[in-house]
Formats: C-alpha cells, sequence, structure tokens
C-alpha cells in the first residue's frame, strides 16, 4: 500500500435543528457521525449506502466545503480542520471535487471556456494566451474540443456536461477529486464512458479518488478498496474483491444481495431489511443498524460497536468482537 493522502480521524458533522421565533437549538442531525479511514496515494475509495447515509455530507467535510463539527482530516500529514483560510485555499488547488448534477453544476451564465477559466484565475495560474492553451488542453484530455469552449453548459448533453465538470476539477493539477455520485444523473450508456474516461485520467495524472455512489456496480468497477455507510458510520471497510466476495458486516450483505446477477443461473438469496433507514436526528441507541439487523443481540441495543481491523478489513458488529 502507498502513503496515505487523506487521514479521517473521529470525523463528526452535526447540523443544527432549529426551532420558534428565537430559532433555538432543539436537536441536531447527525450527519456523519465518527469516521475513521484512510484515503492512500493514487487509489480510489469507494463509499456507498443509501440516501442520506451521509456520503455526500463525508465528501464535502474532507474538502472543508462545510466546517466538521469535530475530528481531524489530514492532508499529506496536515490537518485541514481549523486551518487559516490563506493556507486552506493553497492547498484548495490539489482537492478538487466533481459534482452529482451535472446540469445545476455549471453556471449557465458563463461559456465553457469561463466555466474552466475560474479556477485558473483564482489561483493566478494562467492569464491570456497561457490561459487559453491550457482551456484547450483541458477540453481535449475529457474527450472535447477547443470549438467548445465558446459555447454554454445548456448546449450539451449530460455527458458532455460532466466531462467540462471534470475538466474544471483538473485545471489545477490536482491530487485528490472527490466524484459525488458522478454519473447517477447520467443515462447508463453514457455512464461507462464516464467512468472510463475516470479511470484513464487516474493513470494519466497520477490522480487519487474518493468515490460516492450508491450504484454498487459502478462503485465495485472503479474502486481499490470501498467503504458502506450506514446513519453516518462506516460499518464495513474493505478491498473490493473480499467484500464483494466475502461480506461480513449484515448491512453489506442485504446491500451487496440486492446487486443483480449477470448469471442467470446463479441464484442467490435476497435479504430484505425490515422498515426504514431510521431518522440521523434521532439515530437508534448501541448500533444504529439494529432494528434492521436479522443478527441483532442483547448487546447491539444499547453498545456502539467499535469500528476496527478483523481478518484484514475494517468493521463496526459485535459479531465480530
Ligand atoms: Fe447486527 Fe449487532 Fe452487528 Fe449491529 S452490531 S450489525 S445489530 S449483529
Amino acid at each position: 500500500m502507498s502513503q496515505p493522502l487523506i487521514e479521517v480521524t473521529n470525523l463528526k458533522k452535526y447540523f443544527p435543528i432549529k426551532k420558534g421565533i428565537f430559532s433555538r437549538t432543539v436537536g441536531h442531525v447527525k450527519a456523519v457521525d465518527g469516521l475513521d479511514f484512510t484515503i492512500f496515494k493514487g487509489e480510489t475509495l469507494g463509499l456507498v449506502g443509501e440516501s442520506g447515509c451521509g456520503k455526500s455530507t463525508t465528501g464535502r467535510a474532507i474538502l472543508q466545503l462545510i466546517d466538521p463539527t469535530e475530528g481531524e482530516v489530514k492532508y499529506e500529514g496536515r490537518n485541514l480542520v481549523g486551518m487559516k483560510t490563506t493556507e486552506l485555499h493553497k492547498l484548495r488547488k490539489d482537492m478538487q471535487m466533481v459534482f452529482q448534477d451535472p446540469y445545476a453544476s455549471l453556471d449557465p451564465r458563463l461559456t465553457v471556456g469561463d466555466i474552466i477559466a475560474e479556477p485558473l484565475e483564482i489561483h493566478k495560474i494562467a492569464q491570456g494566451s497561457e490561459k487559453n492553451r491550457r482551456i484547450d488542453e483541458l477540453l481535449n484530455v475529457v474527450g472535447l474540443s477547443s470549438a467548445h469552449a465558446k459555447r454554454y453548459g445548456h448546449e450539451f448533453s449530460g455527458g458532455q456536461r460532466q466531462r467540462i465538470g471534470i475538466a474544471r476539477a483538473l485545471a489545477l493539477n490536482p491530487k485528490l477529486i472527490v466524484a459525488d455520485e458522478p454519473v447517477s444523473a447520467l443515462d447508463v450508456s453514457i455512464q461507462s464512458q464516464v467512468i472510463n474516461l475516470l479511470q484513464d485520467l487516474q493513470e494519466q495524472f497520477d490522480l487519487t479518488y474518493l468515490f460516492i455512489a450508491h450504484d454498487l456496480s459502478v462503485v465495485k468497477h472503479i474502486s481499490n478498496r470501498i467503504g458502506v455507510m450506514y446513519l453516518g458510520r462506516i460499518v464495513e471497510l474493505a478491498d473490493k474483491t473480499e467484500l464483494f466476495d466475502t461480506p461480513m458486516h449484515p448491512y453489506t450483505k442485504a446491500l451487496l444481495s440486492a446487486v443483480p446477477n449477470p448469471n442467470p443461473l446463479m441464484k442467490k438469496e435476497r435479504i430484505v431489511l425490515r422498515g426504514d433507514v431510521p431518522s440521523p436526528a434521532n439515530p437508534p441507541a448501541g448500533c444504529t443498524f439494529h432494528p434492521r439487523c436479522t443478527d441483532c443481540m442483547e448487546i447491539c441495543r444499547t453498545v456502539k460497536p467499535i469500528f476496527k481491523k478483523v481478518n484484514g478489513r475494517y468493521i463496526a458488529c459485535h459479531l465480530y468482537e
């Protein structure tokens, strides 16, 4: 395994719930509730889980687009949480984001050239003809042409818009890209093109990805390791082959049982989870998965399982203590 690029320790993000005319805080939505993991240089770490489990909040908290409530996010050994704005600004060019919605993430008033030029101007990387050369280069890298620079976002298809978003993210030669559901708004036929492009770019520019998605097949295709999130916590983190071949956490088993099998002769038992995901404003005591878990034991109702290493992977479950 290579060097750590990002080290996350006890990361939490709670959003206050305000009520009344004085906007009193009456509780908190625990979107991210104590994450510990590392992203190694050059790898793709996939993050999966149902909607509302805190995947996107995790990505934003790592990039400091929202302030974490607690915990540390170290980038090459330097803690980003609480870092001075000027210092953070310098590091921002190393860490970029590709957003989920290629329709909403491009400013409709700007041409594609202006959109890609924005980060170059903010960070004073290139001006004049050098800037234009860089825009052309980036458009070519993502499979578009220089002629596209003068056009507006609405003139492009979803897949092309996501390519523009990727070109913008690459403009500053980042080391880390957080891709937040980058293909979930695209047609299936276009999804594989964008995934292949991301893989090619990773090799070409030595990129590290945090790839957030709810589609397990997509995450399996692109990731080296996968973390499974449930209600603000990672419940299992493992090498992708190990995770898919021998899932250990009851939630991972249930999620994987729902992935369609391409071989119709191989029957697999579908595990249907009881009930809905509980509210992150009022998560269950003990293991937050216990109301839906078929293996639930007495201890699970009161004691929160510790996220620790078991047989080469990380898992939070009393079954393995
Ligand atoms: Fe199920 Fe208990 Fe494991 Fe939670 S800790 S997943 S309730 S067995």
